[in-house]
């Protein structure tokens, strides 16, 4: 275990790239540069609010001991073998080129040699402005700091791929908002996290060099990528190991959105430079949970025009966003068909993944071809019933076998619904079950084979955002009892150690900002 302030950083994404080495944090293009020095600005007074034992320890970290270590995590001491930067890149944000971003307000600090000798990476966000903070401050309030420090930790353990979250300290600065970009400003508590993840690369960074034709140190991005990240591959001959990379990246993809469905996660903001090259969820916004089940469902305020990163749009802007990627990498190849047909692939890869995952949700021994039907009678069920998704899949598992009267069915679902079921609705549920049960009847597998599928990926608590709201308003006032509650809960979201939470979102909570809808206002 080391201490925060003796670990030996390496820095090897700087050694290996043109940066701009001048620390100038006034904001510019930096054509050529992959990224560019950023010193955090210092704050008033950091203060700890909360620390990942568990990822400390996977870190082989010591947790911190003095106002040493807190300022390290707030961003007020920089040690020695660090070096500060923000990476350039770009994205297509809502289907737009959007040109140059880059780490506005994120400050990679180095990488560091875990306990089983692998690199990672830890960032500060919130830290300062940096080359990349365009007409923004660098900084980031308390309520969207908690929300990524806590769901980034939550979908870790709901073993969803994710960057994670080392520590949480609120920097005694203020920080001005206008949360409901409605013209009212005011101020807000400022905060920093400290995240950690192998790579923070996204599809942008890749977009950015070929948007500026930088084929050389596009090429070169590429091969380190694959050298550090994807190292099984790394042995093939050049434009066969691209292809496979990218057929990785396809897979890698598609496994992160099914993971979302599976729990029922939006993440709100899926433009290019939120898309990681490891296929991790990164950059928690405006994100939410399900509570009631419904694929139009967006939780971004800026996104409700065009639904474009709805619930159950995810899917296809994976592939759209792949397709970004792809014509990022096609410089690459004297012709593209092979990129072309990778790409293509990402549909019927993510169909048999979905399907998979359903199969695994309802407690199927395998997914037959005869099972397509009972999924989409499902799904047509869910969207017009709209019963809380999680619930709905926990009062699954507690069914019996035994069909019974269509009113026993009902009443033994009732918890999951936020209205009461028409005629019709009915009919659709009782339905549903009855060809379930038949299905579930040829099960080659033991009943408990599929009971422990099913609990196995079906959570009982999730991180609802009514929830995280009250924490943070909690928090905002000097409470912290219900955001300690969370950190314990959503270690163990699959049990029922924590049933207090297993509830639908209350009423209260229905149209408040920041429950069921947020802005990107961070
Ligand atoms: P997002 O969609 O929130 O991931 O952010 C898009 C871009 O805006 C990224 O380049 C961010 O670094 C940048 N950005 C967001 N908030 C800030 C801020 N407060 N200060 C500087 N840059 C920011
Ligand atoms: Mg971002």
């Amino acid at each position: 275990m080391q201490n925060l302030r003796s670990i030996k950083f390496k820095n090897e994404f700087i050694d290996n790239f043109d940066g701009d080495q001048s620390g100038d944090l006034r904001p510019r293009q930096t054509p050529g540069m992959l990224y560019s020095k950023a010193i955090p600005t210092p704050v008033k007074k950091p203060a700890l609010l909360a620390w990942s034992d568990e990822l400390a320890g996977e870190l082989g970290i010591k947790n911190p001991v003095d106002q040493n270590d807190i300022d390290i995590l707030g961003g007020n001491q920089v040690t020695d073998t660090m070096y500060p930067y923000a990476a350039c890149y770009a994205g297509h944000q809502f289907g737009s080129w959007a040109g140059q971003l880059g780490d506005g307000r994120a400050i990679t600090l180095g990488e560091m040699q875990t306990p089983c000798g692998k690199l990672w990476e830890l960032q500060l966000k919130g830290a300062g402005p940096t080359a990349y903070s365009r007409r923004a401050d660098g900084r980031a309030v308390l309520r969207s700091s908690v929300r990524e420090y806590l769901m980034s930790e939550a979908m870790f353990h709901l073993g969803v791929p994710t960057t994670r979250a080392l520590s949480l300290v609120t920097t005694g600065d203020q920080v001005m908002r206008d949360m409901f970009y409605d013209g009212h400003p005011g101020y807000e508590p400022g905060a920093i996290v400290m995240r950690a993840s192998p790579s923070f690369l996204r599809f942008g960074n890749f977009e950015i060099l070929a948007a500026r034709q930088e084929v050389s140190n596009l090429k070169k991005l590429v091969d380190w990528t694959i050298e550090n990240f994807y190292p099984h591959i790394k042995n093939q001959n050049n434009e066969n190991r691209i292809i496979l990379w990218f057929k990785e990246v396809v897979e890698r993809t598609a496994d992160l959105i099914v993971e979302w469905l599976r729990v029922g996660f939006v993440h709100g903001v899926m433009n290019t430079d939120n898309m990681s090259i490891l296929g991790l969820t990164i950059d928690y916004g405006p994100f939410s949970f399900l509570d009631d089940y419904d694929i139009n469902f967006t939780p971004n305020t800026t996104d409700l025009p065009g639904r474009r990163y709805a619930f159950g749009k995810q899917a296809s802007i994976g592939y759209w966003n792949l397709g970004c990627l792809a014509s990022a990498l096609a410089p690459l190849f004297p012709d593209t068909q092979k990129l072309t047909e990778a790409l293509e692939a990402y549909k019927d890869i993510y169909v048999s993944k979905y399907q998979d995952m359903l199969g695994n949700k309802l407690g199927l021994d395998e997914v037959k071809p005869t099972d397509i039907d009972l999924m989409i009678e499902l799904e047509k069920m869910l969207n017009s019933i709209k019963p809380d998704m999680t619930i709905f899949y926990q009062l699954l598992i507690d069914l019996t076998l035994e069909l019974k009267d269509e009113q026993y069915i009902i009443d033994h679902f009732k918890d999951s619904f936020y209205k009461e079921l028409d005629k019709n609705q009915e009919k659709m549920l009782y339905n549903f079950i009855k060809n379930y049960l038949s299905r579930i009847q040829t099960n080659t597998c033991t009943r408990e084979i599929s009971l422990q599928r099913m609990r196995k990926n079906n959570p009982r608590f999730i991180l609802r955002n009514f929830l995280l709201h009250k924490s943070i308003e909690e928090l905002e006032k000097g409470e912290n009892s219900l955001f300690l509650k969370l950190q314990e809960a959503m270690k163990d979201p699959y049990s029922k150690n924590f049933d207090e939470f297993f509830v639908r979102r209350p009423e209260w909570a229905n149209e408040k900002a920041g429950c069921s809808m947020l802005s990107c206002s961070s």
